[in-house]
């Protein structure tokens, strides 16, 4: 099926024909589309029989699954490879560094065997920074004197929640900084099965008011299972403390399936509800990279029944060279949603992890795209924020380049941060056309290292998260 370029669907309230919901008498049902089976799929099928042989190459060392829905009716099989869902989904040659390629391809020419194959992809996954920004050692909490390493509490008000049965998604996408968990790489999963240590965390520390669940997608779980999670929380006053439960989900962009016709689809919405009717602000953090997850009559009518429960949905994306490096696209995204009810809220720089040489763009690029999207855009839209940078220290937003005292600058802002007491003044890096991470950039008029430097330091000498009770860190945040 062809699909009609994203500007002709943009007449408001006019939804693109969906393949789906033409019939409605059949419910479809979820297939996944993976390295063994990609070569069944007749849009697939389609391409040279080199671009097959890239993506088989490529997806021997980096995850890669897609479904029947997003090869339908997301990607613009006329344009590929060239197309942005295409990008997002399919693994590309230009992912891996060309001596990595060469090598799985010599491999797979020899008819290596798969533990041969394993252990060469294994050591060009670990080549790839699998574990940036210190997310694995420094964020885990305890509770009862036990570290919960299916848990994060990095900023004061949030934790996060990975529980163990989310961390698939329906479809992956290529620039994923998760896929370490999705490949199996060394054990390293965040994971933990039970919802009454959260609630006992949570419960214990009075500054948290929000529990973020994410994964992998949460979504992918029955609703049964992601009820026995939530239980705890909203069983009794143990956790009145926490006033917005948020999942993270790609589900409403590449499953919408999942509120609509799934089995449990109904069942999802009344769980919804009964989050809604304990008080609290139930949201979904909905990740859209591209304004064409947003055009489809089922992904429509995804939205609107999860609005029709009460629960907000809000978007966030990073920016990703191929697939949204385009200021009209994003500001196209960004007015959809609002037209649906959806909340923009972030956008990402991309991580330094994965294949990022190929999807990262550098800072000033990435800002100058930010703006020639914000400004399109009328203040409703305008609740996005960005570009921002999750890195160490915490999310850094580049306001801009500019200059002060006489030098060139990038104006920076923690959007948030370790200790709260960082959030919200400016400071300033010196210019760097090619800088692409916090990492690459230098304090301006040359000072030794930016504000926040020497107390990071002292915050990563002390394992744990920051906010434990178990660890000695003071923030010296007022009104902590
Ligand atoms: C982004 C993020 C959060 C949530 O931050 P908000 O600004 O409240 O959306 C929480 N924890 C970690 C580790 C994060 O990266
Ligand atoms: S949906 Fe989210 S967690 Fe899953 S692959 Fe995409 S970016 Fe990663």
């Amino acid at each position: 099926m062809t699909i009609e370029p994203a500007e002709h669907a943009q007449s408001p309230g006019v939804a693109r024909t969906s393949r789906t919901t033409s019939r409605p008498d059949i419910a479809p049902r979820y297939e996944s589309i993976n390295v063994h089976n990609f070569e069944d799929v007749p849009q697939v099928q389609a391409l040279s029989a080199a671009q097959r042989h890239d993506i088989r190459v490529v997806a021997h060392v980096l995850p890669f699954k897609s479904n029947r829905y997003v090869v339908d009716e997301l990607i613009d099989w006329t344009q590929a490879p060239d197309d942005p869902i295409f990008r997002l989904t399919f693994p590309h040659r230009d992912m891996l560094e060309p001596e990595a390629f060469a090598r799985i391809d010599a491999l797979l020419d020899a008819g290596a065997s798969a533990p041969e194959i394993k252990v060469a992809a294994d050591e060009i996954r670990l080549s790839l920074n699998p574990h940036p920004a210190g997310q694995l050692d420094h964020n885990v909490p305890s509770v009862h004197g036990q570290p919960l390493p299916g848990m994060q509490h990095k900023y004061r008000e949030t934790v996060l929640f990975f529980p163990a049965q989310g961390q698939t998604c329906h479809a992956y996408c290529t620039f994923c900084f998760r896929w370490p968990q999705f490949v199996g790489l060394e054990g390293k999963k965040f994971a933990m099965r039970e919802g009454e240590l959260l609630r006992d965390y949570v419960s214990e520390h009075p500054e948290v008011s929000d529990v973020l669940f994410t994964g992998g997608d949460p979504l992918i779980m029955r609703t049964k299972v992601l009820e026995t999670y939530l239980e705890p929380l909203l069983d009794g006053n143990a956790a009145a403390n926490v006033r917005t439960i948020r999942i993270g989900t790609k589900a409403p962009g590449y499953w919408p399936q999942r509120f609509v016709t799934d089995e449990d689809a109904e069942d999802l919405l009344r769980l919804f509800r009964r989050v809604v009717a304990s008080g609290r602000q139930l949201a979904l953090m909905a990740h859209f990279n591209h304004p064409r997850e947003l055009e489809t009559a089922v992904a429509q009518e995804a939205i609107a029944r999860i609005r029709r429960t009460g629960a907000q949905i809000r978007a966030q994306s990073p920016l990703v060279r191929h697939i949204n490096d385009d200021s009209d696209a994003l500001a196209r995204m960004w007015q959809l949603q609002a037209q649906l009810g959806i909340v923009p809220y972030y956008l990402f720089v991309e991580r330094d992890t994965g294949a990022h040489r190929y999807f990262e763009l550098p800072l000033e690029r990435a800002w100058q795209i930010f703006r020639g999207a914000y400004q399109q855009v009328s203040g409703v839209a305008r609740t996005v924020r960005g570009p921002s940078m999750s890195a160490t220290p915490g999310k850094v937003q580049i306001l801009g380049v500019s200059e002060a005292a006489g030098e060139k600058v990038f104006v920076l802002r923690f959007l948030q941060a370790r200790n709260p007491d960082w959030v919200g003044r400016p400071f300033f890096a010196a210019y760097d056309p090619e800088a692409r991470w916090l990492d690459d950039l230098r304090p301006a008029f040359g000072e030794d290292e930016f504000f926040y430097e020497a107390e990071l330091r002292e915050m990563l000498a002390v394992q744990g998260s920051p906010w434990s009770r178990d660890t000695q860190v003071v923030p010296t945040a007022a009104g902590d």
